[in-house]
């Protein structure tokens, strides 16, 4: 079946008068490869509704609708969301019936008009960390999905503790999922050429730790100790604690040496230092 390449992708742009912006991250794929490279990695299963996040000019979407019973687009430019079910309806008529065209920025829809299954996408690079985290927030039904985001971004949501790349999207994502990373992709599959490789991650989600802790209260402890990386944790959640006196009392509540930096310990750990300071009434 027919995928868009650079040849259809300048065409599409050209007709409704897009000239890709940085600030939207618009970086659309022009090789049919990489779109079958990402929908067989995504390991999507014939029933499933996925969710794509900045369909742009329909390379991925195609694919998805190929692989999937649903496709929700979310899309935030009016122009770009506004062509997609022309462009589906040309080259997938027998599918059109099977897209969701959302117009909406990713990182507050809280809404859609079908519960996804797996979240797809090729992500707009400036916000791929925030857009997953809300996602996976906001919709349980995700229980698995690929994205590509820049590649040192990738190394970053896939760190494990101890481990340089390690940092707030390694411990935030694994709050909710598994991840894994899944290949890497050159940037001349892309119109524009970005500058910078592409990594896909893929996900699996998985229960959180168990705490009474809340999430909220869990990331605060996570943020306080990232903001100041080459700290001690002491001293680090010494602001959030109250006092060093405090962060170190909790802390050893925690199981977690005071001389420890935040770099090395994992999300429950992070999770019971929250709970240390929380402790639940009865
Ligand atoms: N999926 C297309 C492809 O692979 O060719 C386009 C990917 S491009 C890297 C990112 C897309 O996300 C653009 O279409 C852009 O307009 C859209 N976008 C940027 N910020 C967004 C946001 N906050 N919410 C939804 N879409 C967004």
């Amino acid at each position: 079946k027919p995928l868009l390449g650079a040849t259809e992708i300048r065409r599409l742009a050209e007709e409704i008068g897009v000239r890709p912006t940085k600030t939207l991250g618009q970086n659309f794929v022009i090789d049919g490869n990489t779109i079958r490279r990402i929908v067989s990695a995504a390991k999507i299963e014939p029933g499933e509704i996925v969710l794509e996040v900045g369909p742009g000019l329909g390379s991925l979407t195609l694919g998805l609708l190929d692989a999937a019973a649903r496709v929700v687009a979310v899309e935030i430019d009016p122009v770009l969301a506004a062509k997609l079910p022309s462009t589906v309806a040309a080259l997938r008529p027998e599918k059109s019936m099977n897209l969701d065209v959302v117009l909406a920025d990713a990182m507050r829809v809280t809404e859609l008009p079908a519960t996804p299954t797996a979240l797809v996408a090729n992500l707009p690079y400036n916000v791929a960390v925030p857009v997953v985290l809300h996602l996976l927030e906001h919709f349980p039904s995700l229980q698995h999905g690929l994205v590509m985001v820049q590649d040192e971004v990738a190394d970053r949501m896939v760190a494990g503790p101890g481990s340089k790349t390690y940092g707030v999207p390694s411990v935030k994502g694994a709050w909710y999922s598994q991840m894994r990373k899944a290949g890497v992709i050159g940037m001349n599959v892309f119109w524009p050429a970005p500058k910078i490789s592409s990594g896909l991650v893929e996900f699996i989600r998985r229960e959180p730790p168990q705490t009474h802790a809340s999430r909220e209260e869990v990331f605060a402890v996570i943020d306080a100790a990232f903001a100041q990386r080459r700290k001690t944790l002491r001293a680090a959640l010494a602001g959030w604690a109250g006092s060093p006196a405090d962060a170190e009392r909790y802390l050893r509540i925690a199981g977690v040496d005071p001389s420890a930096r935040g770099e090395v310990i994992d999300v429950t750990a992070y999770a019971r230092i929250a709970e240390a300071k929380n402790p639940l009434v009865v």
